[in-house]
């Protein structure tokens, strides 16, 4: 399967679009503002979305794409994520107050969206492609992804801090290929990334102290500012990865596995 980075940076600005990952034409994994670069056609095609998180940088778009892709559609987009992150939109997006409850409507027969709960350790096979939820630890309830063909893996953290689970998961895929981590915060920024439950450099190095990974590392969430430099410490802190399997994961690039 191809994997296209619509947008992966952790804010807007500069045309820069949040987390985003379209796989082949049909599925999507989060919903971020980097959907605006698909056309009406594109979104039309698209099944199933896979959210990692109910944070608006990873679902702004997804009540917006309903709406606009209701009437070209036949069957209900489904939305796969934790029943909590799915209790979440109902009532604080689709409550028919911030939008309409695309759940119901056009009808509770023949709904614009549909809403399936999967948990960390689940897998859903979509045409022989295997989507696997991973642990995640967040401010909100959160989970990450694995992407799975039958030969090749890439794994997606999604917005996490310290997860040593994440990481001895990814032992049981087969053939992993890639690893996209966070890191939202720059070492400076401990602190923070603790209250906000992200990554910052050292806390992904301690949670790969002892973890053999033979994946390359892409590294999503950068602040567009401070990219260069959060890039800078991890190649610090991570000296026993080579300089070409860890870099920034960049938006329009296509990985396959
Ligand atoms: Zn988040
Ligand atoms: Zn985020």
């Amino acid at each position: 399967m191809k994997i296209r980075v619509l947008g992966c940076n952790g804010a807007i600005g500069n045309g820069g679009g949040t987390t985003a990952l379209l796989v082949d034409h049909d599925v999507l994994i989060d919903a971020g503002t980097g959907v605006a670069v698909l056309g009406d056609d594109e979104l039309a095609r698209i099944d199933h979305v896979f959210l990692t998180h109910s944070h608006l940088d990873h679902m702004a778009y997804l009540p917006l794409m309903i709406d606009a892709v209701g009437e070209a559609r036949e069957s209900p987009l489904v939305v796969h994520a934790s029943r909590a992150t799915l209790d979440i939109l109902q009532k604080h997006v689709f409550n028919n107050l911030i939008w309409p409850d695309f759940t119901r409507i056009p009808s509770a027969d023949a709904p614009g969206v549909r809403f399936e709960a999967l948990e960390a350790g689940e897998r859903v096979v979509l045409n022989g492609r295997s989507v696997v939820a991973l642990p995640a630890c967040h401010s909100v309830p959160a989970m990450g992804y694995a992407l799975c063909s039958d030969e090749a893996s890439l794994a997606f953290s999604g917005d996490t801090t310290t997860n040593p689970a994440f990481w001895s998961a990814l032992a049981a895929l087969p053939g992993l290929r890639y690893v996209i981590v966070e890191t939202a915060f720059r070492d400076e920024q401990i602190a923070l990334a603790h209250a906000a439950h992200h990554y910052c450099p050292s806390l992904i190095a301690n949670d790969l102290r002892g973890v053999e990974l033979r994946a390359e590392l892409l590294i999503s969430h950068l602040k567009p500012p401070h990219g260069a430099q959060i890039l800078e410490e991890l190649r610090a802190a991570l000296p026993d990865i080579a300089p070409d399997a860890l870099r920034a994961l960049q938006a329009g690039e296509v990985l396959e596995v």
